[in-house]
């Protein structure tokens, strides 16, 4: 599949089944999946029989994927984020979003389970093996990129020897969180408040001294995912604070360096660098809490105001690009077109700034909302259901 074919913005739904332990206390699932697009909600919980002349009811929403529970990891990534790995190395940049309550299941959707069926955040404090722990999307998304530099790396070899010339594939990575509008390096737990920077001319905005560490391997970055989290959760600004409350932000840079040989003394190089960014963002519920006083409220209107910021994005690019393509099909032209959102949409948030080059031109974004389908926690799941379907506005 090529880039082109790809759409720019997915918006899917993952409901995750009941725990035994609610099932244990009485909860009833409120919200079903019905065919592959639409997620039915209703407060008192669905009666099976009642699936169908709900159909057309206000409770109804439509998504470009709607997992239901029985949706396995595998199933989840090869329908959303696969096919955007190889864009990556091609130069094109992506972003995973994971939107929800908290314990609507985020992190388990982005990472995955161990394999004795520990939570992640369980998991990071044990010693593993054998690298790789299960197969969420951040797992998985690594070990594609690594296995896919490899393929490339070979045929490059095989080129390189019949044509002369040379490459070199370099992945670095970065692991941050935005915490009441302030950003951190959990790679580097002594820095402060990092603060962003803008090349006025290119438009490209980075965070000013965010270390950068060079991988070799899924398990390399999976290392430093586990030591970041243990800076999260330490961290000077993180007292009384839980993963809750921060946007986590991984970036995997991939620089990809070509030199052929026109002729001996003319060598000509290319670059192309692409960048995955994937985010566990801060717990939905957080952002409308209206008993919250003193910092607990301010933390709730900053999360509050970068989750609009992101839908406003969202929402900006899929409505241009819907413009292209249908401008495409008038001209039957295929004409490449810059997405533009404008300046304020971004500078609306830390998370959307700090994201931009991610959030223009010709990048993929996906967001996949999840939600608990026990009516105990109705209101968030049908709040993030709302969300979701306006930031696309399907
Ligand atoms: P969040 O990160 O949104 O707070 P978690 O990912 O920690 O939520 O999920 C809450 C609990 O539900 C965890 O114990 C997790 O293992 C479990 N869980 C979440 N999604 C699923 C799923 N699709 N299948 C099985 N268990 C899940
Ligand atoms: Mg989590």
């Amino acid at each position: 599949m090529s880039a082109e074919d790809i759409p720019n913005v997915i918006v899917a739904v993952r409901i995750r089944p009941l725990s035994l332990d609610e099932q244990n206390h009485g909860h009833r699932s409120c919200c079903h999946v019905v065919g592959d697009q639409t997620v039915i909600i209703e407060k008192e919980g669905i009666p099976n029989r009642h699936l169908k002349s709900q159909r057309g009811s206000t409770n109804e929403y439509g998504f470009d994927i709607a997992f239901p529970v029985e949706a396995t990891q595998d199933e989840v990534y090869d329908r959303t984020v696969k096919n955007v790995i190889p864009t990556i190395l091609d130069g094109f940049n992506a972003t995973i979003f994971a939107y929800g309550a908290t314990g609507a299941g985020k992190t388990h959707t982005m990472m995955g389970k161990h394999r004795d069926s520990k939570s992640y955040d369980e998991f990071i404090d044990d010693e593993y093996e054998d690298g790789v722990p299960d197969t969420g999307i951040i797992p998985q998304s690594l070990s594609d990129i690594f296995r896919l530099i490899h393929i490339r790396q070979e045929e490059e070899k095989a080129q390189h020897e019949n044509e002369g010339g040379s490459s070199s594939w370099t992945v670095t990575v970065s692991y941050l969180e935005v915490y009441n509008e302030a950003i951190r390096d959990l790679l580097n737990p002594k820095s402060k408040n990092l603060s962003l920077r803008e090349d006025a001319q290119k438009g490209v905005v980075h965070v000013s001294g965010l270390r950068h560490v060079d991988v070799a391997s899924a398990t390399d970055v999976l290392d430093l995912l586990r030591t970041g989290n243990c800076n999260r959760r330490t961290g000077a600004t993180s007292a009384n604070k839980d993963s809750s409350r921060s946007h986590a932000v991984l970036q995997v840079t991939v620089k990809h360096t070509s030199t052929t040989l026109l002729s001996r003394h003319s060598p000509n190089a290319e670059i192309s660098e692409g960048k995955l960014s994937m985010i566990d963002l801060a717990g939905s519920e957080r952002a409308s809490s209206t008993q919250n006083s003193g910092i607990r409220l301010t933390e709730g209107a900053n999360i509050n105001k970068s989750l609009l910021a992101l839908a406003n994005c969202i929402n900006a690019l899929s409505s241009t690009t819907q413009k292209v393509m249908r401008r495409r099909s008038d001209s039957a032209l295929k004409v490449k077109e810059k997405r533009f959102i404008p300046r304020t949409k971004y500078r609306d948030s830390k998370l959307t700034h700090l994201l931009k080059s991610s959030l223009e031109g010709d990048c993929r974004l996906i967001m996949i909302a999840n939600i608990s389908p026990s009516h105990t926690s109705f209101e968030e799941s049908h709040n993030t259901l709302k969300y979701a379907n306006r930031a696309k506005n399907i």
